[in-house]
């Protein structure tokens, strides 16, 4: 069994080395494996299980643009997608990604903060949508995401 001294210097590795090596650069190599970093820590899993990339749906010209990070079960093989909408602000929650019931497009249905946060939701799944109010299980960025299609109900107003 891993030290947490042990996995936590393993962390710090995996940071400097995606940083040195990352294909974006190195400073954009940080932002992806501290967020990898952070998504493993939240979901008790190795860095090594997590991929990111950045998120060419949601860009901005502002500092930190959003990144996408891809979590892969080690047991199951399933693939959780998550976004970090501002991925340098490390106290906000993930945002688990999932077919939007209306427009099918993958949207934010759930904030992750914890892994407890991921069990409720794979428990009650997605609340029922019809076009109108948004259930309050669904995070406050699913209204107005850019991902929606131009005719789900949901999504930027023009
Ligand atoms: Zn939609």
């Amino acid at each position: 069994m891993t030290s947490i001294a042990e996995a936590a210097q393993a962390a710090a590795v995996f940071i400097q080395h995606s940083a040195a090596t990352s294909e974006f650069g190195p400073y954009r190599g940080a932002d992806l494996a501290r967020t990898a970093v952070r998504l493993a820590s939240t979901l008790s899993l190795s860095p090594h299980h997590i991929t990111v990339t950045p998120d060419w749906l949601r860009r901005r010209t502002t500092p930190g643009e959003p990144l996408l990070a891809t979590a892969t079960c080690p047991a199951t093989g399933t693939r959780y997608e998550f976004l970090a909408r501002h991925p340098l602000h490390e106290d906000d929650p993930f945002e688990l990604l999932g077919p939007c019931l209306i427009c099918k497009a993958q949207v934010p249905l759930a904030d992750i903060r914890h892994l407890a946060d991921l069990g409720t939701f794979l428990t009650t799944g997605p609340a029922p949508v019809d076009g109108g109010a948004i259930p309050p299980t669904y995070p406050d960025t699913f209204a107005d995401d850019d991902a929606h299609t131009p005719t789900c109900p949901y999504g930027p107003t023009p």
